[in-house]
């Protein structure tokens, strides 16, 4: 039988080691470690909300009147008024018929993917798609294409060819995302949308670095595009700029009615706590109204900051900016020396991109202050030209 630290010893090895390590926030963009601080550009928080009074009193005021915990599945002990609340808000706010909370974004995906696809249908996805929907495509039994990143010529041949193979009755998804995660970069969408409609294909986006940052009140960039009632599927995640915890699908109401009878992760798992669900909806509310835009905006100041200061090979789309890097170990190193210099930037590996591309995975949030990140900029520029390279760096 395989030891477990023989497998340790060969992902060491492959400088693929991952260690959780204890880490205290003490405001939105610092962190201690081991009584050190460190101004970080790592997280998911992209407008400085899961620090904010705003939430913070929500989540307080919540915890005091709704009870802690929901006790079952919503399918068991019924579905708690602040769960309602939320999806109706969430409906709203996607600008589609219905919305269906689950407790995370992983949850979503690997549950609803398989409750919509089966074996006989056709799953046809970006590769770069984050783990939970390569997951959930795999779990569906669905027959599943990836096609390379963006990649509409390869989209329109695979849709061709899935046409012709999937009986009158079968279905074929196209899966992307709206903002991809790792690379920060946009999917192709206006073609995507007429590619699968001329199919007769359905469409799931995935808007989970979207949703606060980019669009009109920040609903995503489906919104932003005008292309809303042309996707079938929204999914989202209360996590990232939402702050909070737990995932949504958007879709008409039919899709959702489907999913509360055969969504796995619906049905066999406890609904959120009531406090966090009132929590998500005071930060989906909280993001689309002044407040949500005023941050938007300093977020965005501060992206057009650093683009100024440290030039991108491409205009910065969202709040995440990957700098690639290559091998594992040079992500680790380049991380580290960051680290000496006082900012967390975490080193992005295998398998959660490509081998060879590993990179640092630099986030923005509105609470970066002009002075973090023009320090980060710098720190950045030293070290991707060491010598003082009279070339200017980019990235
Ligand atoms: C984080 C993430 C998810 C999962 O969301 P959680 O709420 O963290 O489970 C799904 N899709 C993408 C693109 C993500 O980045």
């Amino acid at each position: 039988m395989r030891r477990p630290e023989d497998e340790l010893a060969l992902i060491r090895e492959q400088g693929l080691y991952r260690q959780d390590r204890l880490v205290r926030p003490t405001n939105p963009v610092e962190i201690q470690v081991e009584g050190q601080s460190f101004v970080q550009f790592a997280a998911n928080d992209y407008l400085g909300l899961a620090h904010s009074p705003e939430l913070t009193e929500a989540y307080r005021e919540a915890a005091a009147h709704l009870p802690a915990g929901s006790g079952a599945s919503r399918l068991i002990t019924g579905t708690h008024p602040i769960h309602r609340e939320l999806e109706e808000e969430l409906a709203v706010f996607k600008q589609t018929e219905r919305a269906l909370a689950f407790s995370s974004g992983y949850a979503v995906a690997s549950g609803c993917l398989p409750a919509l696809v089966r074996k006989g249908d056709f799953i046809l996805l970006d590769k770069l798609c984050h783990a939970c929907l390569i997951d959930g495509a795999r779990l569906s039994g669905a027959t599943l294409r990836v096609f390379p990143h963006n990649d509409l010529d390869k989209l329109a041949r695979l849709l061709d060819s899935t046409r012709d193979q999937v009986s009158p009755e079968g279905r074929i998804l196209v899966v992307t995302e709206s903002v991809f995660s790792m690379d920060g970069d946009l999917a192709s969408l206006p073609e995507i949308v007429e590619l699968k409609d001329r199919a007769g294909a359905l469409l799931w986006l995935d808007e989970a670095h979207a949703v606060g940052v980019v669009g009109p009140q920040g609903r995503g960039l489906a919104e932003e595009m005008g292309l809303t009632s042309r996707i079938d599927f929204q999914m989202g995640t209360l996590s990232k700029a939402a702050a909070v915890s737990g995932g949504y699908l958007a879709a008409a109401g039919p899709w959702i009615d489907l999913l509360v009878n055969s969504a796995r992760s619906f049905i066999f798992s406890t609904a959120p706590p009531p406090p966090v669900a009132a929590a998500a909806l005071a930060s989906i509310r909280l993001i689309q109204g002044p407040a949500g835009d005023a941050r938007r905006s300093a977020l965005w100041r501060n992206l057009r900051q650093f683009e100024a200061a440290l030039p991108t090979s491409r205009p910065l789309t969202s709040a995440i900016c990957p700098v690639i890097v290559g091998e594992s170990e040079e992500a680790l190193q380049r991380s580290a020396a960051l680290r000496e210099r006082g900012y967390w930037v975490p080193a992005i590996r295998f398998p959660t991109v490509p081998r060879g591309s590993a990179r640092l995975r630099v986030s923005f949030s509105a609470a970066h202050q002009p002075a973090q990140i023009e320090g980060l900029a710098r720190s950045l520029r030293d070290l991707l030209s060491p010598d003082g390279d009279r070339q200017e760096p980019s990235i």
